[in-house]
């Protein structure tokens, strides 16, 4: 045997275009996609022939099974999606990276419906005439929050914007300094005021600030006064802000409009679930602020969309401006927002269908259960590791409530033929991408944000890891 025979029993392109197995990949694949496959993979082999030192040449053979695998697979590998599923074992439940929160199961139909038809986005079915997309979400919303007015646009930080952009271009907007802060991923306040053409005028100092700083700072360039919840950080100890009820009672006195930015859309008082207290969005507008705005995509439970609620007379302005055509909403995420604020309209229901929610306000009982299932299921597999039941703690994340680590069960891991941090990487590179905490030289995994129904996923993938 020599090279040069070796290279003439390579197969060509045609030849393997029919090849059963593969006319059967091109049934589901595009064939420039497969014919690229192919062709990598005959390269392959053949700069694999190349190398082939003199006293290997005798044993070399081509594989034409393995060439058949290697082609299906990376078919498969390069048409599935970038963006994918993974199972997040983290516990942080409103969790940036992984697409913060979920959609409840309960809704998928109609908001599949709505996106696979012609719908009456922008069309009036009474009048037979051009409607407006934000019509679908007002009535609910408005019902729900008791606001005059609704508008909704692409995400919190659009929403600031718009706001800011139409009620205080080019005039000043005064803010508490100990609220100037980065949240929500990259999100700066200084820097969205800078954006939307208002002039910031900050008061007070990072850990105090009090209602005269804000009636000093008053002039005829003022336009509003905006509080901005701190979502993600805390300054504790000798600290004083001034809530949103007395900073109305100023906007009252002087005619100028108050602007909450909330960053969490809260609706129930969560300390009926064993969480810190935190201020609702009716608490807001029951303490007078004019304009609230909140996203869509943390505690609300819904799609990323940014919501503004308030005053018409100003609601009415930021319809007009021309930057909401920019940062209009799909229909998609109408109509899955119009379907997730549906579901508040009954508490129980909320916090049962609600992913979000429903993950949040877990009792200890239910935690208990749901870990000793996971347990017993990965103890049953007699594996090569040390396995424990332990409390932790979970985080409700997206820069939501930092303060506040809510107890949690957690089944650790210390394999004993891999390292911690090879086992963290299999899992996370595993089908099904297990994405979870090292902790303490332990792979941690929370159960508070993993779905019963991946537990024999999961399981299955420690079992083909820790080996
Ligand atoms: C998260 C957050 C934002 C940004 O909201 P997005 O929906 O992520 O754009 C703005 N303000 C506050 C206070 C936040 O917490």
């Amino acid at each position: 045997m020599n090279k040069k025979k070796l290279f003439s029993q390579l197969p060509s392109v045609e030849e393997m275009l029919n090849n059963e197995k593969i006319l059967n990949l091109l049934e589901e694949y595009p064939r420039s996609l497969i014919v690229d496959n192919i062709r990598k993979s005959i390269d392959n082999i053949r700069k694999r022939i190349i190398s082939l030192k003199d006293d290997e040449i005798n044993s070399f053979y081509i594989d034409y099974d393995k060439l058949i695998g290697n082609i299906i697979e990376n078919s498969t590998n390069t048409y599935s999606l970038s963006l994918q599923k993974v199972i997040n074992a983290t516990g942080v439940v409103i969790h940036t990276n992984l697409g913060r929160s979920l959609l409840s199961d309960s809704i998928k139909e109609e908001v599949w419906e709505t996106a696979s038809r012609y719908s009456n986005l922008e069309y009036d079915l009474e009048l037979g005439e051009r409607g407006s997309r934000y019509s679908h979400l007002e009535d609910i919303i408005k019902k729900i929050t008791g606001a005059e007015s609704v508008l909704v646009v692409n995400n919190n930080a659009a929403a600031v914007l718009l706001v800011l952009s139409t009620l205080a271009k080019e005039k000043e907007v005064i803010v508490s300094r100990g609220e100037l802060v980065e949240v929500g991923g990259s999100f700066r306040i200084p820097r969205v005021m800078e954006e939307s053409g208002a002039i910031l005028r900050e008061v007070g100092a990072t850990n105090k600030t009090h209602i005269k700083d804000y009636e000093e700072a008053i002039n005829e360039n003022t336009a509003a006064l905006l509080k901005v919840h701190t979502s993600n950080y805390r300054i504790l100890g000798f600290t004083k802000t001034v809530d949103i009820d007395e900073l109305s009672k100023m906007g009252k006195k002087y005619n100028l409009p108050v602007i909450e930015d909330l960053g969490s859309g809260l609706f129930i008082d969560i300390s009926k679930y064993r969480l810190n207290y935190e201020p609702t969005v009716l608490d807001s507008l029951k303490k007078g602020a004019d304009i609230v705005t909140f996203s869509g995509d943390k505690i609300l439970g819904g799609p990323q969309a940014g919501i503004i609620i308030g005053k018409k007379e100003y609601i009415e302005k930021m319809k007009k401006n021309q930057l909401t055509r920019a940062l209009r909403v799909d229909k998609l995420t109408i109509a899955a927002l119009e379907a997730t604020f549906r579901l508040y309209l009954d508490e129980k229901k909320a916090i049962k269908e609600i992913p979000t929610l429903r993950m949040l306000t877990y009792t200890m009982e239910e935690l208990d259960e749901k870990a000793e299932k996971l347990y017993k299921m990965i103890e049953s597999e007699n594996l090569d590791i040390n396995l424990n039941l332990e409390e932790g703690y979970s985080q409700v994340g997206g820069g939501s409530m930092p303060l506040e680590n809510i107890k949690t069960k957690v089944i650790t891991i210390i394999p004993k033929k891999i390292s911690v941090s090879e086992l963290e990487r299999r899992l996370r590179l595993c089908e099904n991408h297990i994405i979870a905490r090292v902790y303490d030289n332990k792979y941690v995994l929370d159960v508070r944000t993993i779905f019963e129904e991946q537990f024999e996923t999961i399981v299955k993938e420690i079992v083909n890891s820790v080996k």
